[in-house]
């Protein structure tokens, strides 16, 4: 789902080139797109600080799909940031980042759930919106299901790994504004929930809205 918000300031494509799609995702809520070969997706962290959970799929087959373990023995760093190629299980590129204003996103700590929220937080937040229940509601528009999910890509989201091996899920090193720039490889399906968490700092304990834009190098217009 999208909403209309004010443009703010500042905030544009981090890849020059025709606009070919621009939106907004609301707080806590999902969003998915095909972004094409050679297009460019800018997602901008309007607020700050808020967690975008990602999954990406080939969109002629979606049984090819993004894996954080492929993507990471790849490239030998368990940190996402500019150069990061984005793999799927196939080891093909789905998509590669081209530029990034935070320098550290995560893809070891995967996505807040029902069941996850309850055994870390407490029967309390059972009913809490989470990220698996907007991947199901917006994936059920490309045939996906609960099969389909797998471990995502979290931009703007800190989780540093101590020595011993320990994952934090700490304050974010994102600010307001603040972009990272995805080049789709092949056509690229791109299914996205912005974090609702509200238990932990991942969001500032503040879920915010963020900016979708793709762009389109001029030559290919
Ligand atoms: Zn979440």
């Amino acid at each position: 789902m999208t909403i209309t918000l004010p443009q703010p300031a500042g905030s544009v494509a981090l890849a020059p080139g025709a606009v070919v799609l621009d939106e907004y995702v609301e707080a806590r809520g999902p969003w998915s797109a095909v972004v094409a070969a050679g297009d460019v997706l800018t997602i901008v962290d309007l607020d700050g600080n808020q967690a975008v959970d990602c999954l990406l799929y080939a969109a002629e087959n979606t049984a090819v799909r993004y894996s954080a373990a492929v993507t990471i023995a790849q490239q030998r760093s368990i940190v996402l940031t500019t150069g990061s190629a984005l793999r799927a299980d196939t080891g093909q590129t789905l998509m590669t980042v081209v530029a990034d204003e935070v320098g550290v996103h995560d893809t070891i700590g995967g996505a807040c759930s029902q069941e996850s929220n309850t055994l870390r937080y407490g029967q309390h937040t059972r009913e809490q919106h989470a990220c698996v229940e907007n991947f199901l509601i917006e994936g059920s528009r490309w045939g996906l299901g609960k099969r389909d999910l797998v471990s995502n890509i979290n931009w703007f989201m800190n989780v540093p790994v101590d020595p011993d091996g320990a994952l934090g899920i700490v304050d974010g090193l994102s600010a307001p504004g603040k972009r990272v720039a995805l080049r789709a490889e092949v056509d690229t399906l791109v299914l996205v929930s912005n974090c609702p968490q509200i238990n932990n700092p991942c969001n500032g304990f503040d879920p915010t809205p963020v900016r979708m834009i793709v762009t389109r190098p001029e030559e290919a217009a």
